[in-house]
């Protein structure tokens, strides 16, 4: 754990969260198996913190963080919430109803601005959506200048509310979605592949965005993401998820400069890196993710680790601390001298 969040509460605290999605057949629709989407995943969040959760596609991390945000119901698990008023609760185990004014607390940006945002309503009316709805402020004016203080907020102009999505390029439509999220002070937004959809001459300008809304407003954000450059120049600390599971779990720099699991040292090494004075290893990463409707038996990664021995197939690795706040699922990690990114100063003195 970084010393600047050490002495921050935890926000979030995630505990054995399964999330598994039942295959039916047959004429009567019988169960005949689980996609075990999100399996015994746990984590936790301080405030004021970016987690990031990385891993190929299909590896359960949209899954979960939906899970968090209860917009699907989790198999098993607990959801450790620390709410405004400084009391724990449990989201898992919360009806619709309870959880409704949580709701305020939590915001999700989604990948796709343009999907995300309602072509027929204009921007007063998207970004004003949750203030008339949650926080049923009816007051029209009232309304126009919370909408035009947001739109502030993420560099936009207030005059613009009167416009529609369409007049909008791909990073202005992912700033009315922050706009929309940031409406009702959330404290806990999970961002799923915010800047995946924008232009790369963009994508550093929402970033840079997201992060200066985080130091004024003491945000905490999970951050889902397969690019990894992205994560890590925003991500304080990284999960890597594997077949629903977390193969890895450190600060940003240990995951890339020293891992320890077989998967991340293949992920890291294929991050394209913009720094001509570093540079990785490539690890080649071989055949394909395995379904989570049939993983393989032990490790899940050792149809693909070139590492594996024969324990490897039979055993399951349990996620350890090897050091401190870095946690490993690997029967090898200790004996493993993994390649990671290469800092200037390293390549310098090799
Ligand atoms: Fe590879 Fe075995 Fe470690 Fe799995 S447990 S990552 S197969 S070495």
């Amino acid at each position: 754990m970084s010393d600047k969040f050490s002495n921050k509460p935890y926000l979030l605290e995630v505990r054995h969260l399964k999330k598994y999605f039942p295959i039916r057949a047959g004429f009567f629709r019988r169960i005949v198996g689980q996609v075990r989407a999100v399996d015994d995943v746990s984590f936790a969040i301080r405030e004021g913190e970016t987690l990031g959760l990385v891993g190929e596609s299909g590896c359960g991390k949209t899954t979960t963080a939906r899970t968090i945000l209860r917009a699907i119901d989790p198999t098993e698990g607990q959801i450790l919430f620390r709410t405004a008023q400084n009391e724990v609760v449990d989201l898992a185990a919360l009806s619709e109803k309870e959880i409704r004014p949580l709701r305020r607390d939590m915001q999700m940006i989604f990948q796709d601005p343009f999907a995300s945002l309602n072509p027929r309503m204009n921007i007063l009316d998207i970004v004003g959506e949750p203030l008339l709805v949650i926080e049923k402020m009816k007051d029209r004016k009232q309304r126009m200048e919370r909408v035009a203080e947001l739109l502030e907020l993420v560099g936009l102009r207030p005059e613009y509310m009167q416009r529609f999505p369409h007049a909008f390029s791909g990073g202005q439509r992912q700033r009315i979605v922050i706009a929309r999220a940031l409406a009702l002070n959330p404290r806990l937004v999970v961002a799923d592949e915010p800047v995946s959809a924008l232009d790369v001459s963009v994508q550093a300008q929402v970033l840079n965005l997201m992060k200066d809304l985080q130091e004024k407003l003491g945000l905490t954000y999970l951050f889902v993401a397969h690019d990894l450059s992205v994560v890590k120049h925003f991500c304080d600390r990284i999960n890597v998820m594997y077949v629903g599971k977390i193969v890895e779990s450190g600060p940003t720099d240990a995951i890339f400069f020293h891992p320890r699991h077989p998967y991340t040292s293949a992920l890291m090494s294929a991050a394209p890196i913009a720094n001509p004075r570093i540079r990785a290893k490539i690890v080649p990463l071989e055949g394909d993710v395995p379904s989570p409707a049939n993983p393989p038996s032990g490790c899940y990664f050792h149809p693909r680790c070139p590492y594996a021995e024969e324990k490897c197939a039979k055993e399951t690795p349990q996620l350890e601390e090897i050091a401190p706040d870095h946690l490993v699922r690997c029967h090898y990690a200790h004996e493993l001298t993994l390649q990671g990114v290469a800092k200037p100063q390293e390549i310098i003195a090799s």
